[in-house]
């Protein structure tokens, strides 16, 4: 595939719709072309700012009952496939609404001195995704995520399961944030990533909220450690995450 190509699928790539291969093609291309890295840092920036800006509606109570009545019965969705795409379009939406209703803890505002720490947060994110490099150890389990950091890093952070919340853990990674080695806690939205950086608390280490280049932050420090989600996940959502992930650590 030549440059054009790429960029045409950009969207497909983001958007997770391509096949395994067709995936690696442009993950390989992205690392070995700045001019095509660029654009699609740029693209992932358009479509964040766009989610960010569109108005968001709470969904009537009847919808998910009415979604269903429009829909086939079993029997005549076997012969007319086209109603699967406008379900699973149909779904995340109602989800997104309805998660977009719930209220979360009031943050502060991101300081200016701490931009930089802003800009290698999402730098080392991207970095990861594009590299299709986001977890050294791939388990659904606390109990294998929890113990591998063991060793490897000075402090131990709390590794919450929130599958049941819709944030399945997907794994860990060692990430160098600042010149400090982070403990990255990695979580799944649908197909979204969350990369969670957790590292001993500095005294210029940002709290609150922000979106950098298309991402959004939601970041806090408890005791000793510092804490940032990093993810294109709409803010309403990563706050939720953020506030469910503060609550299940404690239990
Ligand atoms: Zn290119």
């Amino acid at each position: 595939m030549n440059c054009d190509d790429i960029r045409r699928q950009l969207n497909a790539h983001l958007d997770e719709e391509l096949d395994v291969m067709h995936d690696a093609e442009i993950i390989a291309h992205l690392d070995a072309c700045p001019a095509c890295a660029d654009a699609a840092l740029a693209h992932a920036a358009r479509r964040g700012l766009t989610r960010e800006k569109l108005q968001r509606f709470t969904a009537p109570p009847n919808l998910e009952a009415q979604i269903r009545d429009s829909l086939p019965s079993p029997k005549e969705k076997l012969s007319s496939p086209v109603n699967r795409p406008i379900l699973r379009r149909l779904l995340p939406l109602a989800a997104c609404m309805a998660i977009a209703g719930l209220g979360g803890y009031q943050a502060g505002v991101f300081q200016t001195r701490t931009r930089d720490s802003v800009d290698e947060l999402t730098s080392s994110h991207v970095r990861s995704m594009m590299t299709g490099h986001s977890v050294d150890v791939a388990s659904t389990s606390r109990h294998t995520v929890k113990p591998w950091f063991a060793g490897k890093i000075d402090f131990t952070p709390p590794v919450p399961d929130l599958a049941a919340d819709g944030f399945p853990l997907i794994g860990g990674r060692l990430d160098q944030v600042k010149g400090t080695t982070a403990a990255v806690l990695v979580y799944q939205c649908r197909k979204h990533v969350i990369d969670l950086y957790v590292s001993p608390s500095a005294a210029k280490a940002p709290s609150g909220e922000t979106s950098h280049r298309g991402f959004n932050i939601v970041a806090w420090t408890e005791g000793e450690n510092h804490y940032a989600a990093v993810s294109d996940l709409a803010l309403v959502e990563l706050r939720e995450f953020g506030r469910l992930w503060r609550e299940q650590a404690h239990l």
